[in-house]
């Protein structure tokens, strides 16, 4: 995904949930409650992006105070949540 992407675009994301980080408090689940749901465990489950756009998917990972979903672009390889940063040059 592109930083321009619009709205209701539609890239090739992958999701990945962290169970160790999440706390289960929901955020994403309100945000997304066909993509993301507590299990049993009361941790976060993810079932598909079905029809989020890229931005509304992404909107849901962010809600998560604790980091818990990566989203990467599989067509660049690149992480979009979180960000991942460049390391700092050493002088
Ligand atoms: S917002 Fe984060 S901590 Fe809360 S349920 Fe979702 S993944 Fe877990």
């Amino acid at each position: 995904m592109s930083e321009s992407s619009t709205k209701s675009a539609m890239t090739d994301l992958s999701v990945r949930t962290v169970k160790e980080k999440c706390q289960g408090f929901g955020a994403c689940v309100k945000a997304a409650p066909d993509a993301f749901t507590l299990g049993n465990d009361k941790l976060v489950q993810y079932h598909g992006r079905g029809a989020l756009s890229d931005d509304e998917l992404l909107m849901a990972a962010r809600r998560c105070p604790y980091k818990a979903i990566v989203v990467v672009d599989e067509a660049t390889q690149q992480q979009l949540h979180p960000r991942v940063r460049p390391p700092v040059p050493q002088k």
